[in-house]
């Protein structure tokens, strides 16, 4: 094997980032560093797909071999801008890839909107994915909930708050979260749609999945198939109509929770006193495409509200970054600054093309990028001033977390889930996750902050 040239950082070890490793490990001149800001890889395949969703999570198990690579390094607790910069990871690699995906959410924009009954989906989520800075989620009084949005993500949430909590124990999710789920008392789940059905992004195999949760009833709004034809539509959108035709005809004997689809309806306010609810206004489209409110309201009486109408991503200190479009602006998976290509700086993932698509589509964005990459080292070869910045951290007294540790990690979540008859039970806290990590390296790695 020959003395790899070249080094070259990812920023966050989730999909896109590993898939960009595996791209770039296919050459065996190459080292990769991938960093990440939690002790454990795989992002959002870790905190975003949803835990009842196990065939997808096993595409971290093809992923994780990446880490099989001794060209490969897992640097956890490493915080971009926090305890490297970018000045640094530059002087350190021929090449970094940003992957760090979007870690906010979009905003409705609505009176009402911070209240304790209203919260993002996304931090739903990474509650119930055990995510260590998620805060915890309370049902306590929850009798209706809506979430707004109908996208993949609105019909994760929604399933999970449809389920019975009983056919979640099978799950990774942490114990809190199972209890809470099992204490809650809802009966009624809104799924919302500020424009037709016909518009909705979740897919089908998704949607058909809500729609069958046992002992679930559901209703569709009937003005949602009103001038729909199904020659105008696409496969997926037909297909997404015939299920919620289907569902909406089927009975269901003595219904455990009721789901609601409600399309062209938008939120306009969330009322907490003196009443308590969502108030919705009709919607249509305007003669530019555009959703117009119709000034027509009404009052939903629900105690809980998940805005799922997207994510945002953040920008990274010092990167360029668009703020329009939430995207590090690239060309190709080449970052650009201004109009001028930023030398040695790459994307891809979320934080390239914004947050669409699923877990696969990562993997052709990562190979297009990584085909950059790979042809800028060739053109530019490596770094001459290049300095070992892990060696350099550690002399600051900073070590990251490594591959290990992740291990051990992994290790003492398989005998959690074993006390429970499971395959692995999360571990949420981050003092949990630190010991594990400080375990066998006494004055270990810096606490996040
Ligand atoms: P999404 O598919 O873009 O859905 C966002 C939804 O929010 C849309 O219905 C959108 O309506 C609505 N919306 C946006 N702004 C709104 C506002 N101000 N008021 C009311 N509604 C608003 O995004 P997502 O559900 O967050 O999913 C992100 C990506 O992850 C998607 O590509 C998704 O497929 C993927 N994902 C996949 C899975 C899976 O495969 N199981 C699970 C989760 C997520 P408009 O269309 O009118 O803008």
């Amino acid at each position: 094997m020959p003395e790899p040239r070249y080094r070259v950082a990812i920023v966050g070890a989730g999909p896109s980032g590993l898939f960009a490793a595996q791209f770039l490990t296919a050459r065996d001149d190459i080292e990769v560093d991938i960093f990440d800001r939690l002790p454990t890889p795989y992002g959002l395949l870790r905190y975003g797909v949803a835990p009842d969703h196990t065939s997808i999570k096993a595409v971290a198990h093809a992923l994780a071999r990446v880490f099989d690579s001794p060209a490969v390094r897992f640097l956890g607790l490493v915080g971009f801008g926090r305890d490297v910069t970018r000045e640094e990871l530059l002087a350190g690699y021929d090449a970094v890839i940003y992957a760090v995906g979007a870690s906010e959410d979009l905003r409705m924009g609505v009176p009402g909107e911070d209240a304790a009954a209203s919260r993002s989906a996304r931090e739903f989520v990474a509650w119930y994915s055990g995510h260590p800075d998620a805060e915890p989620q309370s049902l306590d009084g929850v009798r209706q909930a809506a979430t707004i949005g109908v996208g993949n993500v609105a019909v994760d949430v929604a399933r999970i708050l449809v389920k019975e909590p009983l056919a979640l124990d099978v799950t990774d999710m942490p114990a809190d979260v199972l209890a809470e789920l099992r204490r809650a008392r809802l009966t009624d789940v809104w799924v919302i749609g500020r424009r037709g059905l016909q518009h909705a992004s979740f897919t089908t195999t998704e949607l058909r999945e809500l729609c069958r949760t046992p002992g679930v009833a559901v209703s569709v709004d009937p003005e949602a198939f009103e001038g729909i034809a199904d020659d105008d539509l696409d496969r997926r959108t037909r297909a997404n109509v015939a299920v919620l035709r289907e569902a909406s005809a089927t009975p269901v004997a003595a219904p455990r929770m009721r789901l609601h689809f409600l399309f062209w309806r938008r939120p306009v306010e969330l009322r907490s006193d003196p009443v308590r609810g969502l108030l919705v206004e009709r919607t249509r489209l305007n003669g530019a495409g555009r959703v117009v409110g119709t000034g027509e309201t009404e009052l939903l009486d629900v105690e809980l509200v998940l805005r799922a109408i997207g994510y945002r991503a953040v920008r990274l200190p010092e990167v360029p970054f668009d703020h329009a479009l939430g995207v590090i602006p690239s060309e190709h998976g080449r970052v650009l600054d201004g109009t001028a290509v930023a030398p040695r700086e790459y994307v891809v993932g979320w934080i390239k093309r914004g947050p669409i698509g699923v877990i696969g589509t990562n993997k052709s964005d990562a190979r297009e990028t990584v085909e950059h990459v790979l042809a800028d080292l060739e053109e530019l070869g490596p770094r001459p001033d290049r300095i070992d910045l892990v060696a350099t951290l550690a002399a600051r007294g900073f070590l990251p977390s490594s591959y290990d540790d992740w291990r051990r990690i992994e290790a003492a979540e398989a005998n959690r889930g074993a006390s429970h008859q499971r395959e692995r039970m999360k571990i949420e806290a981050w003092h949990e996750l630190l010991d594990l990590v400080q375990a066998e390296r006494p004055g270990g790695p810096i606490p996040p902050t």
